[in-house]
This record gives structure tokens, sequence and C-alpha cells, in this order.
């Protein structure tokens, strides 16, 4: 079997414009499934859209569940601003591989292929691995609520999101549930405004009452409280007309425990003496694992080298595929979020990824592997 180096496998991967949207994340998913075919994987592809390919690959057989490593191939936009090394390219300068992906996160997919298949020929006869490699994260975990809404997973024990965490165990994230505010009025001429309905106006007092709003939840152990933030606001065509309509956007991020379409109806319920209508536009549960779990403690004793000391039980600010892979999975297996990338650089200009950290990377998912499967 050749070996697959995580560096290399991790270039090539950025080569593959991914960038979403739209994504078009087939080819790159084809050139995965292929390289674990070769190595003895059972491989699927489930596309939710044209050319939006996620792949499973199953090695194994053992008495119980496969460990699973999860990763998404898609990426966020360039941005605007220039970047100074190719974001296609794979440009290493010392340390780093710059490249768009490289800490979100095509350096986690890479260290775990790197060890999945290196290890390959030992796991035919354990409970194996199973590799979940997902298409359209970045905009709602499509890929991933595909394949979980439809009953696409095979049962795993145990998860490793290997988004960017530069090698630290986070045992989840809060949830992330967007709403659509909208208010509408009547429209007048801007010189007559007792004539028309200010949509504009019952927005404001909205935004009040958004203010005063309080999750029904105490402060979570880990994660602290769920939160709320107006993020954009849209109202009126010209200024010398009463405006009729008026739009926000609401972020929420929530803790085990609030249940998002609940608390649709909550917001619903507190905006609706305004007129005001809500509308869920994004929803990613929360992900948490107790940190007193017997798998979540072994994997802080593989970490420890790397995360100077025993590992603290934290929660990682932004969301991943988890939460919606771990519905697929039947709900109730242990979760780590760990990877190479370094999190401060996700989604930035001239984003990077530490070459030493995917090495770590490849070393800490061999020996997750081999303890799960006793190999
Ligand atoms: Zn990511």
């Amino acid at each position: 079997m050749p070996r697959i180096d995580a560096r290399s496998l991790a270039r090539e991967l950025l080569a593959f414009n991914t960038i979403n949207p739209p994504g078009m994340e087939r080819a790159c998913a084809r050139h995965l499934g292929a390289m674990l075919e070769e190595a003895g994987y059972r491989v699927a592809y489930h596309e939710y859209a044209e050319a939006r390919t996620s792949l499973a690959a199953r090695i194994g057989n053992g008495g119980k569940p496969p460990i699973c490593f999860t990763g998404h191939i898609d990426t966020v936009p360039l941005g605007a601003t220039a970047w100074s090394h190719d974001p296609f390219a794979g440009e290493m300068d010392g340390d780093r591989v710059y490249g768009r992906g490289s800490t979100d996160m095509k350096s986690g997919i890479a260290a775990f292929i790197a060890a999945a298949v290196e290890l390959a020929p030992d796991l035919a006869r354990s409970p194996g691995v199973l590799l979940v490699i997902t298409a359209g994260e970045e905009i709602g975990c499509e890929g991933a609520k595909f394949l979980a809404g439809h009953g696409l997973l095979e049962p795993a024990g145990a998860m490793v999101i290997a988004e960017p965490t530069a090698n630290y165990p986070y045992i989840g994230h809060k949830g992330l549930a967007w709403f659509e505010i909208e208010t509408r009025g009547v429209t007048a001429h801007g010189s007559m405004p007792e004539v028309g309905d200010n949509a504009i106006v019952k927005m404001a007092k909205v935004i009040g009452d958004l203010e005063s709003f309080r999750f029904p939840v105490d402060s979570h152990p880990v994660m602290g409280k769920p939160t709320l933030n107006v993020g954009t606001i849209r109202g009126g065509l010209n200024t010398n007309s009463v405006p009729d309509e008026a739009r926000i956007t609401v972020d929420t991020r929530t803790v085990p425990g609030v249940d998002h379409a609940h608390l649709c109806k909550s917001l619903a319920a507190l905006v609706a003496p305004r007129g005001a209508t809500v509308r869920q536009i994004v929803d990613c549960a929360a992900l948490y694992t107790e940190p007193q779990n017997e798998w979540v403690q072994r994997v802080f004793d593989a970490c420890a080298p790397f995360a100077g000391g025993r590992p603290e039980p934290k929660t990682i600010t932004f969301s991943t595929d988890g939460a919606d892979l771990k519905r697929g999975f039947g709900g109730a297996i242990p979760a780590v979020v760990l990877g190479p990338g370094e999190p401060r650089l996700a989604h930035q200009t001239d984003e990077w990824c530490s070459m030493k950290r995917i090495d770590e990377s490849v070393d800490l998912f061999r020996t997750l592997v081999r303890d799960w499967c006793a190999v």
C-alpha cells in the first residue's frame, strides 16, 4: 500500500477550487474516493444537487461500530482583498502551506486520510473506520443534512470532526439559528407620513423587543450563555417615501436544551404585536459531549502531548457538520472537534496551515484509530 503524505495531499486538495458558492465538490470528492478505494475502502458518493458530492468510505467489520472522521471539502470565497499567495497552488513558506481551505479544512481531511490509508491493512477485521467527507458545509451544512435526512449514514461509535483547532480537542460548540424578521407597512409620499404606515419604525420597535429577549435556559457550564445579535437591516427605497417593507436578520447561538423550532415560535410571539413575521433561515444544532465520557478522556490523553498538558473541557466558537451527522448516526455518540488548522485563520485572506500540525494530526488520528480498533 503506497503511503500517503498528508502534507502533499493537503496541497493536492487545495488545487481543487471548491469555493462555495457554487461548491462543485465532485472532482475533489472523486479524487479522494479513488484513493480510498485503492486502499481497500468501500466508497459511496451522495449528491444533494448536481456536482455537490459528499462521500462515505468504510473499512472493517468488527463487533462494534467504527470510529468516524469527518470533514468538509467546500471552502468560503476568497474575499475582496488580494492574496499575496496563490490560493490554489499550495505554496509553501517555512512551516506554512498557504491556500483557501488550508486551515478550514483540507489539511484536516488530508491528515485523517493519511492515517486511515496507512492503517487500512490492519483494519479489515476490526471495528474499522468510517470517513464522511461532505459538500456544502459552509452554507448551512447542506451535505451533512442530506446524508442524515436520507438515512445514508452507517452507524458510527464516535466521531472526530477535523475542523481547525490547532490540535486541541473541543467537546462541542453552540448551535446556530438564524432568522429573518419582516415588517410590512403602507407606502405614501414622504411629505405625508400620516397617510402611510412606516415599516422601518415598526422594525425599530421590533429591535427594541429583541434586546429584551431572554433565552429560557440557564448558562451552560462549559458553553456559557446563548446569544442573539441583529446582523443586517434593510428597508425603504427612497428618502421621500414612507417605507412599506423592512427586514432584519438575526443570528442566535444556542446551547444544548434550546430547541430551535421552539425558539422561532418564541421570537414570533415576541414580535407579533408589532405585526412582524419570523422565518428561520439557517439551522445547525449545538454539539456537546460530556467531558467525563470515557472515549473523550482517551482523546484527552492522546492530545495531552500536543496541547501543552491535559486538555480542559472547552467548546469552540464556530459550528460544524457534527450535530447533523450525529443525528444521522442516531444521536448518542461522543464527538470531538479536533484538527490541524489554526482556528483564527479560518476564512481569512492568506489562510495557511502549519505543516508540523498536519504531521501531529496524522499521529493523533493514527493513535485514535488504533485505540478504537485495538490494532
Ligand atoms: Zn470548516
